[in-house]
């Protein structure tokens, strides 16, 4: 079969390996579509610390179980499930947390094997009919997305701003309807993926310059209720915490490089103003059935999100369209 596998920084190849058993408690699954995300751009040009080359990448994944032809989704992160963490049902900072695509081989590949550890907590989904393979596998950055607006509180009447208009900021700005925001504000610095990612998602508000004025003249100078940063700038960071209202909940959804990871923060800011700050680390299992529940119903649509599908031969081209931003949801249909 053929796979798309990472050697080294720079060097992924696709090339021929003996297709993969199943062994007691595994799935044997044909994959029918891995998306492709910011995360593989990363990769392919840093590396990662949990992956050991040669390894099959791929983290968001949806496929036919082989012999059943069921219809599955498969989650990327995978809790251990019997940690402090996992038991008060912690799982999306599991500390023996281990990934599809990084610690196991993923979903750039013809088939491959699930590990019986994801089963055991449930990582596993049926894709609902109607749902496609690649929309299903919108689900795990979706769950992602859950996670982070589950943490930020995101609800009802919320004016809800998020920087940044790649895919996952598209995700935000749908879900963020879904879960009853009145406004919400779209802000991206590269113009042209801005209004790429408007056009599909239609924010209130659309901002490519001086965010924190915009959003103060936006809110009659209260503040957004909500601002998620989903994209890795310290910079945005900054501007969120000046933009935020009072009981203002401020989402670091994305991380910084790892060398530049330091930024200011006004403590009276977030002190005076009774300001949250949280964090995102991916998803748990719920999150995943949960976000395929929402693909499901219609409450987050992603199918029109998905704006190019290419075979596995194409992964690096894939790879150069999501490292240019310019596309949103780019699968991989192997
Ligand atoms: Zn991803
Ligand atoms: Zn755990």
């Amino acid at each position: 079969m053929k796979v798309a596998r990472f050697h080294a920084p720079g060097d992924i190849r696709v090339e021929d390996a003996p297709e993969p058993q199943a062994g007691p408690g595994e799935l044997k699954i044909r994959v029918r579509n891995c998306s492709t995300c910011g995360t593989d751009a990363k990769i392919f040009k840093y590396g990662h610390h949990h992956i050991r080359p040669p390894r099959v990448m791929g983290h968001e994944i949806a496929g036919e179980v082989v012999g059943t032809g069921e219809r599955v989704q498969v989650i990327a992160a995978i809790p251990c499930g019997a940690c402090q963490d996992c038991v008060r049902g912690r799982m999306t900072v599991c500390p023996n947390q281990e990934s599809m695509g990084y610690h196991y081989d993923g979903g750039f590949a013809e088939y491959m094997v699930v590990p019986a550890k994801v089963q055991a907590v449930g990582g596993v989904n049926r894709i609902p009919d109607g749902v496609g393979f690649a929309e299903a596998s919108v689900a795990e950055p979706l769950a992602c997305v859950l996670n982070g607006q589950q943490l930020a509180r995101v609800g009802p009447g919320d004016d809800v701003v998020v920087m940044g208009a790649g895919p996952i900021g598209c995700l935000h700005v749908r879900l963020a309807r879904a879960r009853g925001a009145a406004r919400v504000a779209l802000v991206d610095v590269n113009a042209d993926r801005l209004a790429m990612a408007a056009k599909l998602v239609e924010p209130d508000a659309v901002i490519d310059a001086d965010p924190v004025e915009a959003v103060l003249e936006l809110t009659g100078g209260r503040g957004a209720d909500v601002v998620i940063t989903a994209a890795a700038s310290g910079a945005a960071q900054e501007q969120a915490l000046r933009m935020a209202a009072r009981q203002g909940r401020i989402s670091f959804f994305g991380g910084l490089p790892k060398d530049d990871p330091i930024i200011s923060c006004d403590s009276n800011l977030v002190h005076y103003r009774e300001l949250t700050i949280v964090g995102a680390n991916g998803s748990s299992p719920a999150h995943n059935a949960e976000a395929l529940a929402l693909i499901a119903s219609g409450a987050v649509p992603v199918a029109d999100l998905i704006t190019h599908r290419l075979p596995l031969d194409g992964v690096l081209d894939a790879i150069d369209l999501v490292s240019r931003g310019a596309a949103i949801k780019v699968t991989i249909e192997p």
